[in-house]
């Protein structure tokens, strides 16, 4: 199982090539979950060779990582999601709160990973 971490640690390492196969291997093995927003949440959209994915994970699953290929035209690789470093406690605190009450505005992500 992949964290998000390692999952973007290993893309990082593996050429264009490499990192696109193991983006279809992963999208292609995606087993979903029965979790919604915000315990399953986008960690960032991955575009290479002109194919899409987007790595989501949820809280609600021990933190697993899920590939999904998604269209090229949405993918937005330059706007991060949430990020991977909010782990454990503090990820379970922003998911509370975010349930609690949904946030309309960029989330001040410094605030939570403090
Ligand atoms: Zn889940």
């Amino acid at each position: 199982m992949h964290t998000c971490r390692s999952l973007i640690a290993e893309l990082s390492a593996a050429g264009p090539d490499r990192a696109l196969a193991l983006l279809r291997e992963l999208s292609r093995a995606a087993v979903g979950c029965a979790h919604a927003w915000p315990a399953l949440h986008r960690v960032c959209d991955v575009v290479v060779g002109g194919e899409a994915f987007r790595v989501v994970r949820c809280a609600g699953c021990a933190e697993r990582s899920i590939v999904e290929r998604i269209r090229p035209e949405v993918a937005r690789p330059d706007q991060p999601g949430v990020p991977c470093d909010l782990t454990g406690e503090r990820l379970r605190r922003w998911v509370a709160a975010e349930e609690e009450s949904p946030t309309k505005e960029d989330v001040d992500w410094d605030k939570w990973l403090a």
